[in-house]
Formats: C-alpha cells, structure tokens, sequence
C-alpha cells in the first residue's frame, strides 16, 4: 500500500533492505541463533555497509546516504521482520550516530561518522547502562548519589575514564564506544558526559559476553574501561550534560525499538496466517474456527496499530514545532505499545502452529524469544509508563 507520508527514496530504500534482508540477513540469523560466529557477522555486516544500511541518517559528505528517520523505520521492519538480532546490532549503531548527528561539533562528524556509516564500518556501540544499574536515563536522574560509577578525570588535556559497562550491543566487535561516565560520583547523572572512545584504545576490555535467550546473532558484552585515555577533542557536546543527550538520542531510538517489535510481529503473523489456512483439524482448515480466525484479526490490527505509532513517532522526531518532551513521550509510547503487542501477537502465533509452534521446526519459537528484549531494553517498559506519565 502506498502511504503518501513516505518519499520515493524512503520507499527505494525499504525495497533494498526488504530484498538483502530476506536473501541474507534471515538465513544467516536462523544459523547464528544456533551458533554464533562472528565471521559471519561481519561479512553480513560488510553486506549491509556496502548498500548503504549503515549511514541512512547520516548525511552523505560523511559517509552516509542522508535519509530521514522515516526510512530508518521502514529499514529497521524489513531487517527485523528477518532477523532481529542483527536489526537490534545496526539500530545501536544509529543510536549512536544519532548523538553525534545532533550533539557532535563538525570536526567530530568528519572524524568518526565515516568510522561507522562508510563500506568499511566497523558497528558502534552505546555504554549507559552498568552492573547496578543506570540504564534508564530518567531514573538515573532521580537516583543520584552513586547511581553512576564509571567516572572520568582530566588529564594531560584529556580525559581518563574507569568503569565497567554490562549489557552492552556490539560490545568487543565496535569501532566506536559512546560511553556515559560522571565525573562526580556523588553527584551521579548530574555530572554526567559522554565521550567519544574509539575501540582500538588502550585499556577496554571485554568482561564476558552474555548467552541470551534470544537476538543471539547480536552480541551483547560486559566492557571494562581501565584507565582509557581520550584526548579532549573527543568529549561529546559539553561536560555534565552527558544524560541530556541520551535522551535526545532516544527520540529517535525508542521508536526505533518498537520498529523492531513491529517486524518480528509482522513475521510472526505472516507465518500463523500461512500455517492457519493449510492446516485441517475438524474437517476444515483451522482459520475457519473463529477462536483461530479472530486471533488471526486481531494479530493483523495489532501490526497496524503498532507500525501507525512508530512511524507517528518518527514524523514527530525531526518536527521541532512539537516539544522535546512530547517528541520523546511519543517515542516511550511507541516502544511501550509496540513491544508489549509483538509479545502478544508472537505468543499467540505459537498457540495458533500448536505443537509444531513449540518446536525449532519453524520460525515462531524464536520469534517470541527474539521480541522479550524489547519489553526490556532502553529502559524496560515499566519505567517508560514511568517516563510517560511524568510527560503528561
Ligand atoms: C540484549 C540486551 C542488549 C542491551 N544493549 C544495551 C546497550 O547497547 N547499551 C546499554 O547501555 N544498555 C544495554 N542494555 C541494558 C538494558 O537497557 C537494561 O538491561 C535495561 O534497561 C534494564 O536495566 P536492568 O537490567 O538494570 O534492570 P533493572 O533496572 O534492575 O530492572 C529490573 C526490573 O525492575 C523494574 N523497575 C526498575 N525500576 C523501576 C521503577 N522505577 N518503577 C517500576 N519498575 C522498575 C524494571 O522494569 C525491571 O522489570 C541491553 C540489555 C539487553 C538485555
């Protein structure tokens, strides 16, 4: 269906990686959720950089194609409709080209966009959240005292920073490190400021990688910061104002996540309305009983309602006619209804395969294992209605 709040090239872009991602992106993410092989994901990667996946926000003389975030949530349904692991891996990347896009000075986008949008990119990765917490911007605002122990200094006109980051997407296989780190730690995410740490840096090291229950063709790391320097030029934006920036960045990321949650659903339900019209029980296929005909109609609503929001939300990104508050509530909102949808229509669609739906037999199962994380991560959805309600 033709929508007319899309261009052309939002739409040329969606069929490049509607095509990569059912050619390449879904039968490397069925054998990566088996075995991951890093190998493999590069050379997709490499894939993805050298059609122009990596950079769609990032404006051309940088390395990137200059898309708008329309075309990113109609790239990131396409990707995640094939494998969200590998969805989840390139919408970090933009998360961070995002902040650099709107905080970074000039000198900084020429030095580290092309790092992570040109042919050769390496992906980047975003270190906010820590062992005992922190991930959610807002709470660590209201938490304080403590709430953020990886800290930076200054020295030699630089700055040396000390912490360790868990959870972190793409972490051991990044060029690129945005890291959130205080330089008070009694005053918490009041003295915060993110810098800029290229992953060839002396001192990160990876603490362990994490063994998920799903998105396991995106690597997710513990990162240890041991003494790494970064020269001055390479904090991002002003000091202490690190959490403002994230949150800038998640007008954007947000709605990004619940993109995601909308192409798993999408996938999910595609592949139930197919089993539900060739499978007979009683004599008929069993889209013909209304318990399974009517979930069927509600799992398609429920696809459509989502995908409204998430491309309302990034309308509204870019439109600074709206209030940044509202701009970043539609976002939450977004991620929060999109999330918890796709849980349901993922679930319900293994209900509707029954016994094969429980098995690695088809695609359901990972489905629903894949769609959990958006209900948790970028701050889990009980903190977004948090966020939410503080916007009302
Ligand atoms: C696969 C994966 C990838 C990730 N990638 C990244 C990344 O790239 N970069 C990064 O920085 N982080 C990343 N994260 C971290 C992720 O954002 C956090 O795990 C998430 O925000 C939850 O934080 P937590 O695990 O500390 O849970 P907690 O904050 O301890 O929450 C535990 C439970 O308590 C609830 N809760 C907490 N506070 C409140 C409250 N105020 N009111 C009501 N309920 C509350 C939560 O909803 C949750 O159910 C990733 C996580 C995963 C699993």
């Amino acid at each position: 269906m033709r929508d007319s709040c899309f261009s052309d090239e939002d739409l040329q872009m969606r069929d490049v990686a509607r095509e990569f991602a059912q050619k390449e992106i879904e039968p490397a993410g069925r054998q990566l959720d088996k075995s991951y092989d890093a190998d493999l994901f590069r050379d997709l990667w490499k894939k993805a950089a050298k059609l122009g996946l990596l950079g769609v926000m990032v404006p051309e003389h940088y390395g990137g194609v200059g898309g708008s975030p329309v075309a990113l949530t109609l790239i990131i349904e396409e990707l995640a409709a094939a494998d969200a692991g590998f969805a989840v891996s390139m919408s970090m990347n933009w998360f961070a080209q995002c902040m650099l896009i709107t905080v970074g000075s000039s000198a900084q986008m020429e030095a580290f966009l092309p790092m992570i949008s040109s042919s050769d990119a390496l992906p980047a990765a975003a270190c906010a959240t820590e062992p005992q917490g922190g991930s959610d911007v807002e709470s660590v605002r209201r938490c304080g005292p403590g709430c953020i122990s990886t800290t930076y200094r200054k020295k030699d006109g630089g700055f040396v920073i000390n912490g360790t980051k868990n959870f972190i997407t793409n972490g051991g296989l990044a060029g690129l490190y945005l890291v959130l780190a205080t330089a008070d730690i009694n005053a918490g995410g009041a003295a915060a400021s993110t810098f800029i740490v290229p992953g060839d840096s002396p001192g990160i090291a990876v603490g362990g990688i994490e063994d998920k229950m799903g998105i396991r063709s995106s690597q997710t790391a513990q990162m240890i910061f041991d003494d790494v320097f970064v020269p001055g030029e390479n904090l991002l934006g002003e000091e202490w104002l690190g959490l403002e920036y994230v949150e800038l960045a998640m007008i954007f990321s947000r709605g990004a996540v619940g993109g995601i949650a909308v192409g798993i659903a999408r996938a999910a339900f595609e592949e139930a309305l197919a089993y539900a019209r060739e499978r007979v029980q009683g004599g008929r296929p069993i889209i013909e009983h209304q318990g399974i005909g009517f979930m069927l109609a509600d799992m398609a609503i429920m696809v459509e309602a989502g995908r409204s929001m998430v491309h309302r939300s990034a309308l509204a990104s870019l439109d600074f006619d709206i209030e940044a508050d509202e701009r970043f509530r539609l976002s939450c909102m977004a991620k929060v209804f999109c999330s918890d949808m796709a849980m349901k229509v993922t679930t319900d669609a293994v209900q509707i395969l029954g016994g094969y739906g429980y098995t690695r037999d088809y695609p359901v199962e990972k489905y629903m294992r894949d769609v959990k994380v958006t209900q948790i991560f970028e701050g889990p959805n009980q903190v977004q209605r948090v966020d939410i309600l503080e916007r009302l």
